[in-house]
């Protein structure tokens, strides 16, 4: 675990709100990101970067920067990710100057990262809403991993591990949402969005 990047983000004026998805892989959080971007106006989505290889379909800069393990060690060395993460053997980090450009216009800003990633955002930022996307069970966790066909066998066990972990530690969000039929899930994000 890497708690590095530590004090908080000053130079920002925090005219935008900022929003953290969180939540095991497989519990819906990409479904509901897309479609809170496409019903939310003035609501931004941070483009990760990640050394994990691109999935069947995912082309760089538009789910995540696809960028190798030296290109990110550098990002950290330079100081340049508000947070980041060694999630599921790769890592993921979100660039600090992304996030405050997009609050300084005003813009609302949506980050998709892991729970260490959204704890250290917190600590830095504590005006940020951490939002938890649940599952109703681990057994329907691993039901949508399986329709979804994007894991190994291996990668979809690290996965469901890792869940019961990240489920234990939903109590340190602002908010829990259990997805479990889409359209509500997506009414109260949306309510989260819009009321906060
Ligand atoms: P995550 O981004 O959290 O890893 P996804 O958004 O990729 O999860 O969703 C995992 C799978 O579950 C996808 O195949 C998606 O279509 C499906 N899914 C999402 N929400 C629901 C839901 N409420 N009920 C059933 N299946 C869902
Ligand atoms: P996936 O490989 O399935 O796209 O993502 C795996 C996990 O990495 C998910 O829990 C996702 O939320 C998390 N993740 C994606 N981007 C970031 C990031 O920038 N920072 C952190 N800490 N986690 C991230």
């Amino acid at each position: 675990m890497h708690r590095k990047n530590e004090g908080a983000v000053t130079e920002y004026r925090m005219t935008g709100k900022l929003f953290v998805l969180s939540g095991p892989s497989g519990a819906g959080k990409g479904t509901l990101r897309e479609h809170a971007l496409n019903d939310i106006p003035n609501l931004k989505y941070s483009i990760s970067c990640t050394t994990r290889h691109p999935r069947d379909g995912e082309t760089d800069g538009v789910e995540y920067r696809f960028i190798t393990r030296e290109k990110f060690k550098e990002g950290i060395s330079q100081n340049l990710f508000l947070e980041y993460a060694h999630v599921h053997e790769d890592f993921y980090g979100t660039l600090k100057q992304d996030v405050v450009n997009e609050l300084n216009a005003g813009k609302n800003v949506l980050l998709e990262i892991d729970i260490q990633g959204a704890l250290q955002v917190k600590a830095k930022m504590p005006e940020a809403l951490l939002v938890f996307v649940d599952v109703p069970s681990v057994e329907e966790l691993e039901r949508r991993l399986r329709n979804r066909h994007t894991e190994s066998e291996e990668s979809l066990r690290v996965r469901l591990k890792n869940a019961i972990i990240e489920r234990e530690q939903k109590d340190k969000y602002d908010y829990v949402i259990v997805n479990d039929d889409l359209e509500n899930a997506c009414k109260e994000l949306r309510e989260i969005f819009t009321k906060s």
